[in-house]
């Protein structure tokens, strides 16, 4: 019989230099999105479905091609699948490839389902990223005769839903804030995700939740230890026992697997286009660096090695080199 660990026991004590150095002026000044009373927990939801296919909620028509965007805004801390296909009077033309930019940053797209669903890209606003309308948004389009078009709109970027956290550390716990190791294990995080390997290995049932249990402590959460140290929660925390079997999300390849000082025994799978998921205090791993995996294979079980207070399992999503609510990305159709 599964027990849940006490509540503070569930509390993940990652990236707390994020805060510290990265929180922007957006955070700071418009932290109110979703104010809550300050607590250690958050109540337990429901692990999210996965949508089923929605219409766009706006149609760019260019000359060749078409741009539609399945959002409306992106929330800082969201992803938002854009699609570009071939408008119909232009069916003698294929996409060869699609790449966005936005938000200063490029976006590769990938292939939907079938030849002629043209293709699909996920657009981010990490948790940070200022609020602002109308940011611009050009998506590049090659087709296979070698001509182009460029398609251009703009996306208004909201306020995350973030909670806040006041967090107490026991003495013993103080060495945890600790800026160098923080800043390190974010460094090397950011390498990871900025390789983008052009290959979708997900498939058409999209990504699933590593274990099957409620969601805690959520992502983006504005979290104050002691009192002092200002940081953001990176992922979410799952409500899970010690040896807790944990599943990957979605087929792909793992790119990382090995110790970091805050997140323990840690493993990152690579699942093309710049989507990683990440699975940190585990107690056993059961893969190597460049193992390919599968949809719900078992990777590893929960444990409570890295900077925990108790077993606690911790799961992350990365979109684009920005972390991001994979419980939303979860819960997002998607080809
Ligand atoms: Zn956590």
């Amino acid at each position: 019989m599964r027990q849940p660990p006490p509540p503070t026991a569930l509390l993940c004590l990652l990236c707390l230099f994020f805060g510290l150095t990265l929180a922007p002026a957006a955070a700071q000044d418009a932290p109110t999105a979703a104010p809550s009373a300050a607590t250690e927990t958050s109540p337990a939801v429901p692990i999210p479905t996965r949508a089923t296919r929605i219409p766009p909620e706006s149609t760019i028509n260019g000359t060749h091609a078409r741009l539609e965007l399945y959002f409306r805004a992106l929330n800082q801390g969201r992803t938002g699948l854009a699609r570009v296909s071939i408008m119909e009077n232009q069916s003698d033309l294929h996409i060869a490839n699609a790449r966005a930019l936005f938000l200063d940053g490029f976006v590769d797209f990938f292939s939907g389902d079938t030849p002629d669903d043209g293709v699909y890209g996920l657009l981010t606003a990490n948790m940070e990223q200022s609020t602002r309308r109308e940011n611009p948004l050009d998506v590049y389009v090659t087709f296979s005769d070698g001509t182009r078009e460029t398609l251009s709109t703009t996306v208004d970027v909201v306020l995350g839903e973030f909670i806040r956290q006041i967090v107490t550390l026991p003495p013993d716990t103080a060495y945890l804030l600790d800026a160098a190791t923080e800043r390190n294990e974010l460094a090397q995080l950011s390498s990871v995700f900025s390789t983008v390997t052009l290959e979708k290995f997900w498939d058409s049932t999209g990504f699933a939740f590593p274990v099957s249990t409620a969601l805690t402590s959520p992502f983006g959460a504005f979290r104050t230890f002691n009192e002092a140290y200002n940081t953001r929660h990176t992922g979410w925390d799952l409500q899970v026992t010690l040896g807790t079997p944990v599943m990957a999300s979605a087929a792909g390849r793992v790119i990382f697997a090995g110790f970091m000082p805050i997140r323990g025994s840690h493993v990152v799978i690579d699942h093309g286009y710049g989507v990683f998921s990440g699975y940190s205090h585990l107690s056993t791993t059961h893969v190597t660096r460049g193992q390919g995996v599968t949809k719900g294979q078992v990777i590893g079980t929960v444990g409570s090695s890295g900077r925990v207070s108790g077993p606690h399992f911790h799961w992350e999503m990365a979109v684009n080199g920005s972390f991001v609510d994979g419980a939303q990305f979860v819960s997002m159709w998607m080809p």
